[in-house]
């Protein structure tokens, strides 16, 4: 096993990878921006390096000084979180490179899982289910691709390659719109993602998102941990996630979770994945693969009693997985609200100084958050400071103790989304379950419309 890990990453998931280690024994290694330097998680690491001032470019996504900070610190792995380097395949290659492991899959596999149309043609290939749609990238020729979305039929989504965070995304209702569409498209993943590569797919009116959890070693041993839906999202980002799904038969997870797994062995994944579905009519589409640990991870630990992170540590150190599939149980029901630094109404980010953070507690709460009364929340990166977790025997129960959890909940000094999420957990359709990816945004416009009329 390590004995230091550096962890390449801030905020709740900095602190989580923390966790994680000291239980483990290992040492940490956290490194930080001027912005982050008096966070206590940053004091509570065995040791701390600044690696450059507030924006991303110039420290959490700095790779040199990431590198050198490993160095100095004789840290003999790192883990890169989510979001920031953690999908970064040249990120992974000089990880390895410079004679540090990478706690995450091989290079090769983030290029091949984190361009979305040769990850679906990986997925074609090994059997897992994928939203019809063109067949690789899109053509230039114009009416080549009038002729494919005639095929696939309207509505279609236009998306880039290598698109990700809800962007690069493009709905077409009509042949009139689509070209131009397609060409807007085009220059805007130019633009975004170096990349002007663009496909297409039918556009699934009333999809759930349904993600399956996975877990691979070195070895060609996979795992699935069951499935969460994240169907409550906003702008394509989630709200709110959950596990098991709703309303679910276990034997269409139990089936779709086999190919996942099997999918892993055939692309030799290593580490922890989520494969990310639609799920309509009882049929599931995969749309992308994540490979890193998520943001919603919590509730799938809190089901199956798996420390994810711990997994992913094991792994790279080149352990094989200590459980079999029919080892893996799932109990129970949990509930996540992500707690955003944001006007619950208008959803502008609201960065500032937390003048009282109360956290709840009780049976079945669990809170993962970097924050402290006198924190101040930066401006310079996700507006997300912490996720609320409620479990429970049922549903009914996770969710009623998430009730009381925000209602114990005290944020003083900035907004948050917190009577957002009050809100949702009253929600006659959210109780019921089973809602479908845009009904938050409906939900939402409703709101916008009562409002207005006063
Ligand atoms: P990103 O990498 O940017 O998150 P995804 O491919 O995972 O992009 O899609 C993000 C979200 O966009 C999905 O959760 C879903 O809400 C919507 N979406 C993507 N593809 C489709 C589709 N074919 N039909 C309907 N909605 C889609």
């Amino acid at each position: 096993m390590f004995e230091k890990i550096l962890i390449a990453n801030r905020g709740e998931i900095a602190l989580r990878i923390q966790r994680a280690c000291r239980e483990m024994g290992i040492k940490t290694v956290v490194v930080h921006s001027t912005a982050d330097t008096e966070a206590k998680y940053v004091k509570l690491a065995d040791e701390s390096v600044c690696i450059g001032p507030p924006p991303s470019k110039e420290s959490y996504l700095n790779i040199p000084a990431i590198i050198s900070a490993a160095e100095v610190t004789d840290s003999q792995a790192i883990h890169p979180g989510y979001g920031f380097l953690s999908e970064n395949a040249d990120f992974g290659e000089r990880v390895e490179k410079s004679g540090f492991v990478f706690i995450g899959p091989r290079p090769e596999t983030i290029r091949l899982m984190g361009d979305k149309v040769s990850a679906k043609d990986a997925m074609k290939a090994a059997g897992v289910p994928c939203v019809p749609g063109s067949d690789g990238l899109l053509p230039d020729e114009p009416r080549e691709i009038v002729k494919i979305a005639r095929s696939i039929g309207y509505p279609v989504i236009i998306k880039a390659t290598a698109g990700g965070g809800g962007r690069g995304m493009r709905i077409v209702h009509t042949e009139a719109a689509l070209l131009n569409a397609v060409q807007t498209t085009r220059s805007e993943a130019q633009a975004a993602f170096g990349n002007p590569g663009i496909y297409m797919e039918k556009f699934l009116e009333n999809p759930r998102h349904i993600e399956i959890q996975v877990l691979a070693d070195s070895f060609r041993n996979a795992v699935y941990l069951g499935e969460r839906d994240c169907s409550m999202q906003r702008r394509h980002q989630k709200v709110i996630e959950e596990a098991p799904a709703a309303e679910l038969n276990p034997r269409l997870i139990a089936r779709i979770g086999e190919r996942c797994a099997e999918a892993c062995r055939k692309i030799t994944y290593r580490g922890a994945g989520t494969f990310e579905f639609l799920f309509e009519k009882g049929e599931f589409f995969f749309i992308e693969m994540n490979t890193r640990v998520q943001v919603e991870h919590p509730v799938t630990e809190l089901i199956t009693g798996i420390d994810i992170v711990q997994q992913q540590i094991r792994i790279a150190a080149g352990q094989k997985l200590a459980f079999r599939q029919r080892d893996i149980q799932f109990k129970g029901h949990a509930v996540e609200c992500r707690i955003n630094a944001e006007d619950p109404y208008k959803f502008t980010p609201c960065p500032g100084k937390i003048l009282n953070w109360h956290t709840p507690g009780g049976p079945g709460i669990r809170v993962d958050s970097h924050v402290y009364s006198g924190y101040t929340v930066p401006s310079n990166y996700d507006s997300m400071i912490g996720k609320l977790i409620a479990y429970g025997d049922t549903r009914d129960q996770a969710i009623m103790r998430m009730r009381i959890a925000l209602s114990e909940m005290l944020v003083d000094g900035i907004k948050t989304n917190i009577p957002l999420h009050q809100e949702l957990m009253l929600d006659a359709n959210f109780i019921k379950g089973g809602t479908s990816i845009h009904y938050l945004e409906q939900k939402l416009a409703a709101r916008q419309e009562v409002v207005k009329a006063r």
